[in-house]
């Protein structure tokens, strides 16, 4: 592996004359690509910039993984699940590739950036042409060129990087709604999590670079934002000229044409006084914040290194709350995690019911392998956990659906995204507060903001009518 790899802007020029040498030289082929995203929002924004090189190089997308001729997985390792379900997809490449060894199979993402992944891939999974991780996902024009003429399996993960590659082609994968990196990695090193070790240190793009990009996605028609970092409430630390995220957020509320902006994840350490002012004058800022607070109980929270105690989260979201009325708060929400007692699962219970969250994500907690909290001698009995986790989806979704039907009467505008999936006479969108809500109507409708009034309620999403 290597180490802390400086990265100029000089990169971007040498990913860009690599990309065309591989269109001339593949040109004749007409060969199809097909990535699989697995995990979060990042890996799926990573996974454009990726579709972007392949297009760029002449790949198009194919429909079925099993007709394309370059496969690839961007992978997560949050959740054992996850990792398992990779390892059987590329087994089962094996024998796709026997029947096509002119297949190229590459793995990328979280997952690579673990040394025992790697390992397992070099010895038990040898059909794999390309193997690399999440801070050189530029280069992949590259390490195609250096699979095609070594004709060996290519290994490139490196522990960390310092600068940000941008000017890279991507895909977005929605015309009206776009994601934008604005910090990369993280430094909170919560005991449960691997994200740290694998995303390395945090790095904030600097305002000028993402400001460029969103100016020029205004420009192509993009309405909704969403800016994207494991805690976008630290963005800014360590760069020359320090920008504060309430005032990035601020200059973006400037550009024509976004109408609405979103972030995750904040990290409620960091959700300054600055940013609740910000959020609360705000035109464009959706009415709906993500602030995990993963335990109630202050005993469990430090041992999850999360530095704050209940009462400091619960002060805080009652402060957002009373300066952004109407506001929906959205949570996570880990049970089982080592040590927690039926005293600490109460706490959590008590959090819900005085927030009162419009949706909750919530998981039993899963051991990480290099994690503090995976040594950990004090596990949760699984069926302690288990029981303890349906108690709680049964509070929270019980207060979902008390929020769902506050709505109804109501006039909201509407973000429409999609034809919806289970009846051709419905689309699919989004209000401010993030509430999924199904209208009657066709697809002439999506990509456009209209006003609806909502009609009836359920807990995981809303039915509603357009305002004539
Ligand atoms: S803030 Fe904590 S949970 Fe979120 S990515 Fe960083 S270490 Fe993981």
């Amino acid at each position: 592996m290597k180490n802390e790899v400086e990265i100029t802007q000089e990169q971007a020029d040498i990913q860009n004359s690599i990309i065309e040498r591989l269109r001339k030289r593949l040109e004749s082929k007409k060969l199809t690509y097909y990535i699989t995203t697995f995990g979060c929002q990042m890996n799926v924004r990573d996974s454009e910039k990726l579709k972007g090189i392949l297009e760029k190089i002449g790949y198009t997308h194919a429909k079925e993984e099993k007709n394309a001729d370059f496969v690839i997985y961007n992978t997560c390792c949050v959740r054992e699940n996850a990792e398992l379900k990779v390892y059987g997809r590329i087994g089962f490449l094996k024998a796709v590739k026997r029947k096509n060894p002119n297949l190229m199979i590459a793995v990328c993402g979280c997952m690579m950036q673990q040394e025992t992944v790697v390992e397992k891939i070099k010895k038990s999974y040898r059909h794999v042409d390309i193997v690399f991780g999440t801070h050189n996902l530029y280069k992949l024009a590259e390490l195609i060129e250096n699979r095609m003429d070594s004709r060996r399996t290519i290994f490139d993960i490196w522990t960390e990087h310092k600068d940000i590659v941008e000017d890279l082609p991507s895909i977005r994968n929605n015309p009206f709604k776009a994601s934008v990196n604005i910090t990369y990695g993280c430094n909170n090193y919560c005991s449960y999590c691997i994200v740290p070790y694998v995303r390395g240190r945090e790095r904030s793009r600097k305002p000028e670079d993402i400001m460029h990009e969103i100016r020029a996605l205004a420009k192509e028609g993009v309405l909704e934002i969403m800016l994207l970092g494991q805690n976008v409430n630290s963005y800014g630390v360590g760069l020359e000229e320090e920008t504060s995220f309430a005032e990035l957020l601020e200059m973006i509320e400037e550009v024509e044409g976004i109408e609405r902006i979103r972030f995750m994840t904040s990290h409620p350490k960091d959700l300054s006084d600055e940013l609740i002012a910000t959020m609360s004058k705000s035109k464009k800022i959706c009415n709906h914040l993500h602030l995990p607070f993963q335990s109630g109980s202050s005993k469990v929270l430090k041992a999850m290194n999360r530095k704050y105690t209940k009462e400091q989260y619960i002060e805080l979201a009652n402060k957002i709350k009373k300066e952004c009325p109407g506001i929906a708060l959205s949570t996570d929400i880990i049970i089982g995690f080592p040590g927690e007692t039926e005293e600490d699962f109460l706490d959590t219970l008590d959090i819900v019911s005085q927030i009162r969250y419009d949706f909750a994500y919530t998981f039993v907690y899963s051991k990480r392998t290099g994690t503090p909290a995976a040594t950990m001698e004090n596990q949760v009995d699984e069926k302690i956990a288990k029981e303890r986790f349906n108690r709680l989806l049964e509070q929270v979704n019980q207060i979902s659906y008390e929020k769902s039907i506050e709505h109804v009467g109501k006039t909201y505008q509407v973000l429409v995204e999609e034809k919806n999936s289970q009846n051709a006479e419905l689309v699919s969108g989004r209000l401010s507060n993030n509430h999924l809500v199904h209208i009657k109507g066709n697809s002439e409708l999506i990509g456009r903001l209209i006003d609806i009034k909502i009609t009836g309620a359920k807990s995981f999403y809303l039915t509603g009518e357009i305002v004539e």
